[in-house]
């Protein structure tokens, strides 16, 4: 059974995911590394044993529930216990006028951004348990909060996610497991460039700075639980 900290990165592939990744990465942990794309995942794995370090693909849908479950038992086989999870993975959908969106499209953003995680909760939660620091971090986005117009089905799966993630927490208060929620505000990736095409991308934060904060979070020396960390308040 392996010393390391096992921390679950999902969104592994590319952007911010991938880049905390490879920070977990550098510092020891063994990364389970989850996205759709194997061609991506491969080639960060290939990164990783040039650090020295290892990581499990896993290249998968987290839309679907029953893969999740299969993942869980996997890792619950393999290693017994897992000791983080950084709930990264996340897409845009539809941005444009609510009645633009198709209730196929509207799902899909939902299920990607927040049932997912609620899967990955519920089936990882007994390995969490298992680990001597399990530290959690779901990424959200500032419209949680302060929702716009045009970024209808992507802000309510962030402002329900940032709910269910303190509730969470707070239901474990008095527990092991530690759940936060953690805003990268904008960002150098390629989620960010479809939001934003006008935008000059090098007026943005890489998505390595924004990542090397958010790994933090999932750290065995990190106890706190139930808040918001946003990466701007950090850097200002
Ligand atoms: P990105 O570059 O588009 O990366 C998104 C990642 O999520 C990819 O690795 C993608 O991999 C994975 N993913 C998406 N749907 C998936 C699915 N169904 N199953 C498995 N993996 C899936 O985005 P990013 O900018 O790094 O964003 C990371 C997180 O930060 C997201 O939650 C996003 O909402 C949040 N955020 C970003 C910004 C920003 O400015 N970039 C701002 C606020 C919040 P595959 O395509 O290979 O599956």
């Amino acid at each position: 059974m392996t010393q390391k900290r096992i921390v679950l990165v999902t969104g592994a592939s590319r952007g911010i995911g991938r880049a905390a990744a490879l920070h977990l990465a550098r510092q020891g942990d063994l990364v389970i590394a989850v996205a759709r794309s194997k061609a991506a995942l491969e080639k960060l794995d290939d990164e990783i044993r040039a650090l020295g370090s290892e990581a499990i693909l896993v290249p998968m849908d987290l839309k679907d529930a029953k893969a999740i479950e299969t993942l869980a038992k996997v890792l619950d086989e393999k290693f017994g216990r897992l000791d983080g999870l950084i709930g990264n993975a996340g897409v845009l959908g539809v941005i444009g006028p609510l009645q633009s969106c198709g209730p196929r499209s509207f799902d899909e953003t939902i299920t990607a951004n927040l049932t997912a995680n609620f899967n990955l909760i519920r089936t990882l939660s007994p390995l969490l348990n298992r680990s001597d620091a399990p530290r959690t971090v779901f990424v959200t986005s500032a419209v949680a909060r302060h929702p716009r117009a045009f970024w209808g089905p992507y802000q309510a799966s962030k402002a329900a996610l940032e709910a269910m993630v303190l509730g969470w927490a707070d239901e474990n208060e008095n527990l092991k497991i530690r759940a936060n929620i953690f805003n990268p505000g904008g960002t150098r990736t390629s989620m960010r460039a479809e939001a934003m095409p006008g935008e000059d991308p090098m007026t943005l934060p890489s998505a390595e700075d924004v990542a090397a904060e958010l790994v933090k979070l999932v750290a065995a020396d990190e106890t706190r639980t139930g808040i918001l960390v946003n990466y701007r308040d950090l850097v200002a």
